[in-house]
């Protein structure tokens, strides 16, 4: 199955009806419902309990124009260890369905956005990167929705990729839980690109991760990546405690390690299980299966709900060990974690910018 296939309605901005994307994804969805709204900004959340329209964005697909800046640093809080990335906004919202997805407490339209003005957005690749030369760029296009799950309706990749090849000092980062790339492995070789994969244990993927790609298929896609002349990452994150996670954790990095080798990663990422207080009783009411918001948890100064700091630390521990075993040599940091948790699984913290210089220094090989 294709995640255009769940597409069963659209929506179209009158300012996004000329734009190439556009005319791209209704010509590959000639069966799917089109309504032309004026703006998307008429587009309220509906009056209605948030539980009861999330399932249905899920399928609804809003094409619409970017009119604020693609670029946007990456939300961190001054209590956590930020690594400088930048997150291009390029979509809004995800046709998959993860319990503990985040956007699921601030996207407030009723659709999964898409930003067909493509031509906008390299327009200001192009300005900030003469802006500012020398600097390094880490940019990413999967913090507002997933990279890969409808990018072969409507062809974004494809078009970012190129842009990639011939600046050194920029890499973008592909990061995703599907499967489907095939459509971009032919603009590889490309070492300034970077395809990422969210992954965790298969019964997590399976309980927590609805609609999303298999653990396996996942690596497989990368593997695919890799042999195209890719570079990879890889994030566990989150890391999600359950009764055999220590066992369950070992299986999927002793997979990926046989997948993959380290000389291919540029960066592994480690984060447990985080989102904001308000959510809990969403996803008690969204997923009642799920055992995820049951779990204590505590109130951390950035407001999220997460893990107490000795879970954490146990959690990032193993995991680290296993990675370490696994993907000997590969660079693990920790997503939004607080020096005294990287002083216990690593014994040390990075100072000032250092864990972004550190990344910045993968970028450029
Ligand atoms: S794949 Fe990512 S963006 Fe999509 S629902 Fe899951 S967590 Fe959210």
């Amino acid at each position: 199955m294709t995640m255009e296939n769940r597409i069963r309605r659209i929506l179209l901005e009158e300012p996004a009806r000329d734009y190439p994307m556009a005319r791209r994804v209704l010509s590959r969805l000639p069966g799917v419902p089109v309504t032309v709204i004026p703006r998307r900004e008429v587009l309220r959340p509906p009056d209605r309990r948030r539980t009861s329209w999330l399932a249905d964005s899920k399928t609804t697909l809003l094409l619409a124009v970017q009119k604020g800046p693609f670029r946007r640093p990456c939300p961190g809080t001054p209590d956590y260890l930020c690594c400088g990335y930048q997150v291009l906004q390029t979509a809004l919202g995800c046709p998959m369905d993860c319990t503990y997805c985040i956007l699921q407490s601030y996207v407030n339209v009723p659709a999964v956005t898409l930003f067909v003005n493509v031509e906008d957005l390299l327009q200001e690749l192009e300005q900030d990167w003469n802006a500012s030369p020398g600097k390094v760029w880490r940019l990413g296009t999967g913090e507002f929705g997933d990279s890969l799950a409808l990018d072969d309706l409507a062809g974004l990749h494809a078009a970012l990729i190129p842009f990639f090849a011939q600046r050194p000092g920029a890499a973008l980062e592909i990061k995703s839980k599907w499967r489907q790339l095939e459509h971009l492995l032919p603009l590889g070789p490309n070492p300034q690109v970077i395809f990422a994969w969210s992954l965790n244990p298969e019964e997590v993927v399976r309980g927590e991760e609805r609609f999303t790609a298999s653990l396996k298929d996942r690596l497989q896609a990368a593997v695919q990546a890799a042999a195209a002349g890719f570079r990879l990452a890889f994030h566990f994150d989150p890391i999600i405690y359950f009764p055999g996670w220590e066992e369950a954790y070992g299986r999927t990095v002793a997979l990926l390690g046989e997948a993959v080798g380290s000389a291919d990663i540029a960066w592994i990422s480690l984060g447990a299980l985080r989102f904001l207080a308000p959510q809990r009783s969403l996803i008690l009411e969204r997923f009642p299966a799920s055992g995820i918001a049951v779990q204590e948890m505590v109130r951390a100064p950035d407001g999220k709900l997460r893990y107490f700091i000795g879970l954490r630390q146990e959690l990032y521990g193993r995991l680290q060990e296993q990675v370490a075993a696994a993907a000997p040599g590969a660079l693990v940091y920790l997503c939004m974690e607080s020096p005294r948790v990287w002083d216990a699984v690593f014994g040390f913290h990075p100072q000032d910018d250092d864990l972004a210089r550190r990344l910045d220094a993968r970028v450029k090989g």
